[in-house]
């Protein structure tokens, strides 16, 4: 790490520098006192001392207390060695490293130099003899002269190794950055949790150089490893940690990196005596803890436990946002099924398979084995159970539940979901519903604030309680539910409007209105197809006699009965309309004058057959009709000339003895159409 950072080639260049400026040459030591890099040239006097076993410890022993001493200072110094030269040392520090740079050996005189080699040359193999040689050897340097190089130097020599190690420094960062950048770049095309933890696992081993990395997930109150790799896998990955330990509550409330080196607290853990030490670093994504990064038997320094932790909250990120998208997909796909199985039902016309549909698909979603669906109704507005699941159908007809009382009438007056864990410590009320798993949960169907029913639900296959989950669920089914319920209340009313005002009242057939609507559409049918159809108008014979003789209220009931008979008379295709007051008109569709003839005389024949013959008013004791019959398009083209016709053929009937059917044709053999 220091030689990838501290650039020795840089050091380099700088003494050969400094040496050709200033004449000075250094070497340059760690922080233990290993020489890194050698002076350019060699001091003849040390040469010569350290060629003796005694001088080369001397000179060995000074070097080791000087560098020792000038590591910790802040600014260069000088000393002065065991051969009266001086020293000058030169500290540079970086970030967390130190250097110390070691000029080479001055005499500050020649005084100094024939004192040495005078009183202690003969102990290291000096002849005085040779003084005026060495003197020619050696040049003396200025004190001050040296004091201010050094000062240069240090300054120099600091900005530039400083700057050079920042930028490798920033390279290290950039490239672990990028290399980061790529591992996540997988997850683009396989966005899972499992790629996510292998991820953050791979970059412990490869990135940080970590021995052993595991990837936990919470689950209740516990982290269980879920991807481990390195070293010591084997070792640690069965091994959960409990949440509520401080040293793993603290990191996740204060979202910061914890570690653990105490061989007892990680025996306690549960950790063998392999692991000695533990990286904690939570996966925390809103005040959520999701999981944690644990990094065994790996000096990480602070810097990379900082990127180590914004890594995990980025992941954070990641993983809320795979765990929202899963959440999503499995809604999705309910809420798609829900919505298939909603459009294929003919639920709008069907309240009761509606309803069946409701219960069945809400069970469905939270696996609930008894359902009920209750909606308001009866005299009093009680809730009454309109569908069931797993209940016996016929008790639960019998059950009324009074609007504000009891869980559902509470539930349906308040508008607000009730979910119950346990029964027994929930519920005050004396009447406490009988379920098997004690937890049940009660969801109002609402059309904005109005309640208009409530779904309940109880016991879950599984026999674990209603989640959060399944609430969620429920409350976007019971949306469904509602809409759909109030759809198909609101579809029957209309069809029964419908179905009303194209009533007659009293014979419960279609009326005039209705009778007109159709004429047309069969006149606009068969102009434009081409297709015959036929129109018969009867009339009951001397109504006005018996209305008289037996009273309104008794032709009323004669009314009736021949509507009845009438219709049941008629085939399905047939329209049969009450036409006016003792009137009434058949349309005959896709049905030419034969058919329609023998249609109309089966109509007469069985109203006057079939009909009670208690009516002495009656002339012949029998209620009769006349009929008028015509066809289109022969006896007219349109409604009114049809009508018309018909009528004419219809008085015909009565002028000719009554109790008969007559054809506009038989009695126009022209063929001329009035
Ligand atoms: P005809 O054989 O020529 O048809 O003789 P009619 O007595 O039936 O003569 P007309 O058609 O003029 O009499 C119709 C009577 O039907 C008059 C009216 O009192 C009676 N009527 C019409 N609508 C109702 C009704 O809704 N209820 C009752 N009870 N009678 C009705
Ligand atoms: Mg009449
Ligand atoms: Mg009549």
């Amino acid at each position: 790490m220091w030689s990838q950072l501290v650039d020795l080639g840089v050091l380099i260049e700088l003494r050969d520098c400094i040496a050709g400026m200033t004449k000075s040459d250094f070497s340059a030591y760690d922080d233990r006192g290993r020489l890194l890099i050698p002076a350019l040239s060699d001091d003849p006097i040390i040469d010569t001392v350290a060629a003796t076993e005694k001088g080369k410890e001397e000179q060995a022993l000074f070097m080791k207390n000087a560098l020792e001493k000038a590591v910790l200072r802040k600014g260069p110094s000088l000393s002065k060695g065991p051969m009266n030269q001086y020293h000058a040392f030169i500290p540079l520090h970086t970030a967390d490293r130190r250097i110390v740079l070691a000029g080479n050996a001055f005499y500050a005189s020649t005084k100094d130099l024939e004192d040495f080699i005078s009183l202690k040359g003969a102990g290291y193999r000096l002849a005085i003899k040779d003084m005026a040689l060495w003197k020619r050897k050696i040049t003396p340097r200025d004190i001050r002269s040296i004091t201010t190089i050094c000062e240069y130097v240090h300054r120099l020599v600091n900005l530039t190794v400083k700057n050079n190690y920042e930028k490798n420094i920033f390279r290290e960062r950039g490239l672990k950055t990028s290399a980061i950048m790529e591992l996540f770049s997988e997850i683009e095309r396989d966005m899972s949790k499992e790629g996510l933890y292998s991820i953050l696992c791979d970059a412990m081993l490869f990135l940080f150089g970590g021995d052993t990395a595991s990837v936990m997930v919470r689950t209740g109150d516990q982290y269980l490893p879920v991807v481990t790799s390195g070293n010591l896998r084997s070792q640690v990955e069965k091994i959960p940690l409990r949440g509520e330990l401080s040293i793993i509550s603290d990191a996740a409330s204060n979202r910061r990196a914890a570690i653990c080196t105490e061989s007892m607290e990680l025996l306690r853990l549960g950790y063998p005596e392999k692991v000695e030490s533990l990286h904690l670093f939570p996966l925390v994504m809103k005040d959520e803890p999701l999981g944690l990064l644990c990094v065994f038997n790996s000096p990480l320094s602070g810097e990379d436990c900082g990127s180590i932790m914004k890594l995990c909250s980025f992941s954070a990120f990641l993983l809320k946002t795979i765990l929202v998208q899963e959440v999503f997909n499995t809604n999705a796909s309910t809420f798609i099924s829900l919505n298939r199985a909603l459009e294929m039902s003919p639920a709008f016309q069907d309240q009761d398979i509606l309803y069946e549909s409701i219960v069945e698909l809400s069970s469905q979603l939270t696996d609930a084995e008894r359902v009920s669906l209750m909606l308001p109704g009866g005299e009093q507005q009680e809730l009454l159970i309109t569908a069931v699941k797993g209940i016996n159908k016929w008790i639960a007809k019998n059950i009324r539940v009074k609007i504000g009382e009891g869980v559902a009438g509470r539930v349906y007056q308040e508008g607000k979901p009730l979910i119950v864990r346990d029964i027994e410590s929930s519920l005050s009320t004396a009447k406490k519903p009988k379920y098997r798993t004690g937890s049940f949960a009660s969801i109002p169907l609402k059309i904005g604030d109005e309640s208009i029913g409530v779904l309940n639900l109880a016991d879950k296959l599984s026999g674990e309680v209603f989640s959060e989950e399944d609430m969620m669920f429920l409350r976007y089914f019971a949306s469904y539910a509602s809409i759909a319920i109030r759809g198909s209340q609101y579809y029957r009313k209309s069809e029964e409007l419908r179905t009303l005002s194209v009533t007659d009242p009293l014979t419960a057939l279609f009326n005039r209105r209705y009778f007109n609507d159709r004429l047309y559409e069969e006149l606009e049918r068969g102009t434009r197809y081409d297709y015959v159809f036929s129109l018969a108008i009867f009339d009951i014979d001397d109504f006005k006699l018996f209305n008289d003789t037996e009273g309104h209220l008794a032709g009323d009931e004669v009314l009736k009965a021949v509507a009845e008979i009438s219709k049941e008379s008629l085939r399905s295709i047939d329209i049969i309309s009450r036409f006016g007051g003792e009137e009434f008109s058949i349309i005959m569709p896709q049905t030419n004058r034969e058919e329609a003839l023998l249609v109309a005389e089966r109509v007469r024949k069985n109203i006057r057959d079939l009909l009670p013959a208690s009516w002495k008013a009656f002339p012949h004791d029998r209620v009769t009709v006349s009929v008028g019959l015509a066809t289109f398009p022969a006896d007219g083209k349109d409604a009114k000339t049809l009508i018309r016709n018909v009528d004419k053929a219809l008085y015909r009937a009565k002028l000719t003895g009554k109790d008969k059917t007559v054809l506009w044709e038989t009695f126009n053999p022209s063929g001329n159409i009035h």
